[in-house]
């Protein structure tokens, strides 16, 4: 276990509804707010939906730029719909596949006919 995870906190962004260069953490506990979006960009937070870390992107700050109101800082998977399913069949897949090895590997064919 270390130490060091739990002592840091990674912000959790979301967008001012008045002013969107203004991005504050939803966590509860922290007061944190960054009043320039463009100081996100290379950092480390964590993903509002999934709450894995991931790195602020330019291109995911300028993105709400055109639509006004709430936005989330979420991780490639979550914001990205098309890479996100791809990843779930992926996954799935590889399930699938998973299972059938194990099956392939079950006493099956040892000595089962006998004398
Ligand atoms: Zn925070
Ligand atoms: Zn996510």
């Amino acid at each position: 276990m270390s130490s060091i995870e739990k002592d840091i906190h990674y912000h959790i962004y979301q967008r001012s509804i008045s002013n969107k260069e203004v991005y504050r953490c939803i966590d509860p506990d922290c007061k944190h707010y960054q009043p320039k979006r463009e100081f996100l960009v290379g950092k480390r937070a964590r993903c509002v939906k999934c709450k894995e870390l991931f790195i602020i992107t330019q291109k995911q700050v300028k993105a709400g730029h055109q639509r006004p109101g709430h936005k989330d800082l979420v991780c490639l998977t979550c914001s990205n719909s098309k890479k996100g399913k791809i990843l779930r069949i992926v996954e799935t897949q590889l399930e699938g596949i998973l299972a059938d090895l194990s099956k392939e590997n079950n006493p099956f064919n040892s000595n089962g006919g006998g004398i």
